[in-house]
């Protein structure tokens, strides 16, 4: 639930070109990403002279498991998207792809990830006269491209990109194209396949993680590149780079917690990196114990990698039931407390007895941190010493990935110490910022020019929060050009 006035759009994307029931292949690559989004899902397909879209609300399984809602999808063509996003009610205008109709043909597009200045754009394009249908961040591109003077769609989209500051993975389809596009510094993922072409000529798909090739038979061929444009069409596949180059900041929690681990995100594996921080973390903080125990699922590879470097065995002590959704979800702190009992469960036939080392990949408020503590010492164990395979969380992320306002941050209020306190650890631990640099192959934090977005463990914001920092004047003069 959001907490504050900024959007959370934390989301998976995917895009299909010339593949055979290119509906039935964007369900199969959103079901892969169901993990970056499951509040709502929708797909737009074109069959060569139409467009077909169906939005719903919920999981892609309950939406496109439908016979009839795919025969409605025709195409070999189609975007998909999964939101994950607390932004208001979330009702269907809300949900992507959108579509308009423009004197160019339709255009349909779907985004991952936050414009920092879509508040500063809304008001300006709102003043012009457009009229938004829905809160989301990507209507800003769409009536960006509409008020766009250029004739073609390819140089609209890049007049809106000009003007828009944030961090965004994006996907779009038009009467004849494909499009993907990453941000300038390449914050959100975005990754191109190849697959067997419906018409015997290669078929290509789009997807925010590699997770989602396997499913639909594709084979991995790049990374979209920082700032980089691909556009697929009946000649092939086209790269536009209209940014320039900028020092890429890949967001380095898709590493520890939003991925899913058998991804490959700039060319490192998802799983194996996070084995390599829970090394690392038990190199930094080690502490004699009987078991190391993950908080499931996502602690799971770090305690691996804690558990193999320290020697100390690794058990299942707790369990997670898997028909809970994810504890973020759910609206207010009560119901949040109540979700971490109803997803985990002690295990006590491993922790009766003993002295527990508990491996998480984060801490944002302490909800879950604490309850497992709790859980961990109502279940008889001596000793729980809680080790975090991320540094302190402090700051909250405006890019895309779902945090709370900066006062719900247990690490910005208070010191380790305190916190372990706070959520009745004997110890606890987080990795350092130079451990988690060298946990991923960097010697460690280059403070001058760092190599990953790290904003929500250092403050270190690489791309401006127009609408939250920058003076009023700026933002007013951005509004006076507009209008
Ligand atoms: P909290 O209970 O508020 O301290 O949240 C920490 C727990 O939430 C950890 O177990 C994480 O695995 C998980 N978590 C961390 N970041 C996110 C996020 N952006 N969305 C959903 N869950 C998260």
């Amino acid at each position: 639930m959001i907490d504050d006035d900024r959007p959370h759009e934390e989301c998976g994307v995917f895009g299909a070109w010339n593949v055979t029931d290119a509906a039935a292949i964007t369900a199969l690559g959103l079901h892969a990403l169901q993990h970056r989004g499951q509040e709502a899902t929708g797909i737009v397909t074109h069959d060569g002279v139409r467009f077909h879209s169906h939005k719903g609300l919920g999981l892609v399984g309950d939406n496109f498991g439908d016979a009839k809602v795919m025969a409605g999808l025709p195409g070999t063509r189609a975007i998909g998207h999964n939101r994950y996003a607390t932004t208001g009610e979330t009702v269907l205008r809300n949900v992507q792809p959108l579509f308009a109709e423009f004197e160019f043909g339709g255009l349909a597009v779907g985004h991952n990830g936050n414009l920092t200045n879509a508040h500063t754009l809304r008001r300006a394009l709102t003043k012009r006269g457009c009229l938004f249908q829905s809160t989301m961040d990507t209507e800003v591109f769409v009536h960006l491209i509409a008020i766009s003077l250029y004739a073609n769609v390819i140089d609209r989209l890049i007049d809106a990109l000009k003007q828009v500051v944030g961090a965004y993975s994006l996907v779009s389809l038009t009467n004849d194209k494909l499009i993907g596009v990453r941000d300038p510094l390449g914050v959100r993922p975005l990754i191109l396949g190849q697959v067997h072409g419906a018409d015997g000529t290669p078929g290509y798909v789009l997807a925010s993680e590699t997770c989602a090739l396997e499913i639909v038979g594709a084979q991995f061929m790049r990374d979209i590149e920082p700032g980089e444009i691909v556009v697929i069409d009946t000649t092939g596949v086209q790269s536009i780079k209209p940014f320039g180059h900028l020092k890429p900041r890949f967001c380095v929690f898709e590493y520890i917690y939003f991925a899913r681990p058998d991804s490959v995100m700039e060319g490192t594996s998802v799983y194996t990196a996070r084995k390599l921080i829970g090394a690392e973390l038990a190199r930094e903080a080690p502490t004699d114990a009987d078991v190391v125990v993950p908080v499931p699922d996502s602690g799971v590879p770090a305690a691996m990698g804690y558990a193999d470097q320290s020697g100390v065995p690794f058990e299942l002590g707790i369990i997670r039931n898997h028909y809970v959704g994810r504890t973020f979800i759910e609206p207010t702190d009560q119901i949040r407390h109540l979700g971490v009992r109803l997803k985990h469960s002690a295990n006590p036939a491993v922790l009766a007895g003993k002295r527990v080392i508990l491996v998480d990949d984060s801490i944002v408020r302490g909800t879950t941190s604490q309850k497992i503590v709790e859980m961990v010492r109502a279940a008889g164990a001596r000793e729980v010493h809680m080790r975090i395979s991320s540094p302190p969380t402090t700051h909250s992320c405006f890019y895309g990935i779902d945090t709370p306002e900066r006062g719900k941050l247990l690490a910005a209020r208070n010191d380790v110490a305190q916190m372990a306190k706070l959520i009745g650890a004997d110890s606890l631990a987080f990795i350092s910022i130079n451990g988690l640099y060298r946990a991923l192959g960097k010697t460690e934090r280059n403070d001058a020019a760092p190599a990953y977005c790290d904003a929500c463990f250092t403050g270190d914001y690489p791309i401006s929060l127009v609408d939250h920092a920058e003076p009023r004047e700026a933002q007013l003069s951005l509004l006076a050009e507009l209008t």
